[in-house]
């Protein structure tokens, strides 16, 4: 089977981590111990997921004139990507400050930069989403660009996914245009009210949509009557950073190869839970044979 081009419109930031025994408190100064500069951004994590899960991958994201940009672009390329058409914007990159504290409790401050500026889609950029077989989005660029994407590419009848995060309220509009939304549960109480107890309630705004439930798996219903509840799979989990997106890209991946969406989430769980296992991020992110090895493991297939 071919590759299924999965395309990818969103954000890349530069995860900068300093890890300190206690969190400073306003006007304080403390003295931390460990530093890390790691790729990031949902959007930049999802094209790298979906492209070691087993897609021609292509990311259309904006970083900026800095020497970050220069590193997330050569990680993200370093990963298979196709960074080919990212645009590099006159200023300041993404950037995410994170503290994490001993027991790690963390806080973070998102800079979007380059990312705030990734707005008005040009004619190559458009074309790429046409030709994709799945285009995979999120809330971390202007809402704008994401209409824009998802517009184009329903009018060329490429499948769009979209991963509601960060949680907001969406606008009909976008809501019109989606094929298959992931949320977590927070998402979903932004989106439409629903909750895990009554899951169902997010087909009123879209066609198909995924609750994801963490280490209790994934809910997946759609308007011709499909629910199923998909369990987990039981993993030592060290790290669920980044599971979110190991699981939207290897979704976008299964369903891209023409496999059934129960199937699919089922996969896709393997994925989430795959990640849970390493600490990082896009450095957990998992390839494919480890999502099979990991997908052989499950009992029973969920039914529908
Ligand atoms: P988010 O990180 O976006 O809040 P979740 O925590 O729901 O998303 O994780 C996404 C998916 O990753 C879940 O649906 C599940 O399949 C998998 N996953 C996450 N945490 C675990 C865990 N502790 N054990 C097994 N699978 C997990």
């Amino acid at each position: 089977m071919s590759r299924p081009r999965v395309v990818v419109v969103g954000s890349a930031n530069m995860d900068l981590v300093a890890m300190t025994p206690v969190l400073p408190a306003a006007g304080q100064t403390v003295l931390g111990n460990d530093f890390v500069m790691v790729p990031g951004g949902k959007g930049a994590n999802q094209a790298i997921a979906a492209t070691r899960a087993g897609a021609s991958g292509v990311f259309l994201g904006a970083i900026g004139s800095d020497s970050f940009g220069v590193t997330l672009k050569a990680r993200i390329a370093a990963s298979g990507v196709d960074t080919g058409q990212l645009r590099v914007v006159y200023g300041a990159s993404g950037v995410a400050v994170v503290t994490v504290d001993a027991n790690g409790e963390n806080t973070v401050v998102v800079a979007p930069g380059a990312n705030a500026a990734f707005v008005g889609l040009t004619e190559p950029e458009l074309s790429a989403v046409r030709r994709a077989d799945v285009l995979v989005t999120q809330l971390e660029i202007p809402l704008e660009t994401v209409l824009e994407a998802a517009t184009a590419a329903r009018a060329a009848g490429t499948r769009v996914v979209l991963n509601a995060a960060p949680a907001r309220e969406l606008p009909a509009e976008l809501l019109d245009l989606v094929d298959l939304l992931v949320v977590n549960e927070h998402e979903a109480q932004a989106v439409s009210g629903a909750g895990r107890e009554d899951p169902g309630a997010l087909l009123d705004a879209v066609p198909r949509a995924v609750l994801t439930l963490g280490a209790d798996g994934a809910w997946y219903g759609d308007r011709d009557g499909t629910t199923a509840h998909i369990p987990g799979f039981p993993v030592d989990a060290v790290d669920t950073t980044g599971a979110g997106d190991a699981f939207t890209g290897a979704l976008a991946v299964a369903w891209g190869e023409g496999r059934d969406l129960v199937d699919a989430v089922h996969w896709a769980c393997a994925a989430g839970a795959a990640c849970a296992r390493h600490v990082g991020t896009s450095g957990s992110l998992p390839r494919r044979d480890e999502i099979d090895a990991l997908f052989a493991t499950a009992t029973a297939r969920p039914g529908h």
